[in-house]
């Protein structure tokens, strides 16, 4: 349920309801937009309670929330959510590029290809230390020696950092190193990583689900907001079809599809969502033009020697042109709008 309340309400009035639903033992979720004030209501709640709020001047109207995630949903918060990382912002017109390698692989290779990345425009450097490959003899990541590595990339360079955490036990050292926390396809549905990461405060990425439907994503996001951590961005990375000719099939109706449904901003990820590099810039340009609120791209200085995902992988070179192009078409984007 949530109560959306009169337009010349108060802070008064906002204290007075969210009182009353407390004293009834119910938790709320208040979000306050330039015009609006909505106050979300967790848990059951009578429908005589509903009839006394309902009944208060300061309210405009009671309404049900269907969904069954509700801190995740734009009716609870009307307002797009911004996800602040240290000077760059992602969503509500902001839009995020990350870049970098599936994995670390050294020291030189992060480094060269943070500081080309950042030269070509990137806000963020991405980098696997830790990788969920799906066979045990294929390359695992440099594990936490990847992240002392992509400090020092973030040293030369002051882009901020992502890195997929597969596991809670290393928890914190990601919280002393990270700046967002990428929880991967494969662990969208590990509900208790997604809660310990909801006890934190850190940004996370949650990627889409191999087979997962857009309400099981968001309910995957429900289990982080719920633990108390809203800063949640949305990635699309493709999902299990029938087709072969690319390795998932990227969903770009999700860009709409979520926005009508969530204020969380989704980023696409068109590496793995396609899987060759011929067809991540057409896929990135069809992303902005759909909404989306930033991109994760694949970029290795040498794709062909990559310990990971190297067929996925543009060259820094083809980065920074589709840099040139998505500035400009996201500039021709905004000036539809
Ligand atoms: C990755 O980003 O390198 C990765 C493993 O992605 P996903 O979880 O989407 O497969
Ligand atoms: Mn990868």
């Amino acid at each position: 349920m949530i109560v959306v309340m009169d337009k010349n309400y108060t802070s008064d009035n906002i204290n007075q309801v969210v009182k009353y639903i407390k004293d009834k033992g119910l938790e709320t979720n208040v979000s306050k937009g330039k015009s609006k004030c909505v106050i979300g209501i967790l848990g059951n709640i009578s429908v005589e309670n509903l009839e006394k709020i309902s009944a208060m001047k300061c309210v405009e109207k009671i309404s049900k929330v269907q969904e069954p995630y509700k801190k995740a949903n734009r009716l609870f918060h009307p307002e797009d959510t911004v996800v602040n990382v240290n000077n760059s912002k992602i969503g509500g017109g902001n839009l995020g590029i990350i870049a970098g390698p599936c994995a670390v692989e050294s020291e030189e290779q992060i480094v060269e290809i943070a500081r080309q990345v950042k030269d070509s425009g990137a806000d963020f450097l991405r980098g696997g230390a830790f990788k969920p490959r799906t066979s045990p003899y294929s390359f695992q990541g440099l594990e936490l020696n990847g992240l002392k590595l992509m400090q020092i990339a973030k040293a030369e360079t002051g882009l901020a950092i992502v890195s997929e955490l597969m596991s809670v036990s290393y928890l914190d050292e990601f919280m002393n190193t990270v700046d967002v926390i990428q929880i991967g396809a494969r662990n969208m549905q590990n509900y208790d990583l997604l809660k310990q990461v909801g006890r934190t405060n850190k940004p996370v990425i949650l990627k889409r689900g191999l087979s997962s439907t857009i309400e099981e994503w968001l309910l995957s996001a429900e289990h982080i907001m719920a633990a108390g951590n809203e800063n949640i961005i949305l990635c699309e990375r493709g999902i299990r079809t029938f087709e072969t000719y690319t390795r998932n099939t990227l969903d770009l109706s999700a860009i709409p599809v979520v926005k009508k449904h969530s204020h969380l901003p989704i980023i696409v990820d068109p590496s793995h969502g396609t899987g060759h590099s011929q067809y991540v810039e057409s896929m990135s340009m069809a992303a902005i033009v759909a909404g989306c609120d930033g991109l994760m791209i694949e970029v290795h200085n040498n794709p062909k020697q990559a310990l990971s995902d190297g067929q996925q992988s543009i060259t820094p070179n083809e980065f920074d042109k589709m840099m040139k192009k998505i500035k400009l078409l996201s500039e021709l984007d905004r000036n539809l709008k």
